[in-house]
């Protein structure tokens, strides 16, 4: 049984974060040290940053929108 990563642990994962099928004689984990996937520690850098950019732009979208909101209040008095 291989342990590849996978972010969201909440999730029914069908895909490792490597491209690997989950399901048969592979499982996921959200825990780096239970990895034992080489094509998923090979990655890791990668996944990690990856993840963190979406996570950064989330967040930047979120202040954008709070941005929004209060122009829109603003605008209403
Ligand atoms: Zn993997």
């Amino acid at each position: 049984m291989t342990m590849h990563f996978y972010p969201y642990a909440d999730d029914e994962a069908e895909v490792a974060e490597c491209g690997a099928l989950l399901g048969f004689g592979g499982d996921s984990t959200n825990n780096w040290g239970l990895v034992d996937c080489r094509r998923c520690l090979k990655r890791k850098a990668e996944i990690i940053a990856a993840h963190a950019t979406q996570e950064t732009a989330i967040v930047a979208q979120m202040g954008d929108m709070a941005d929004y909101m209060r122009a829109q209040e603003n605008s209403n008095e």
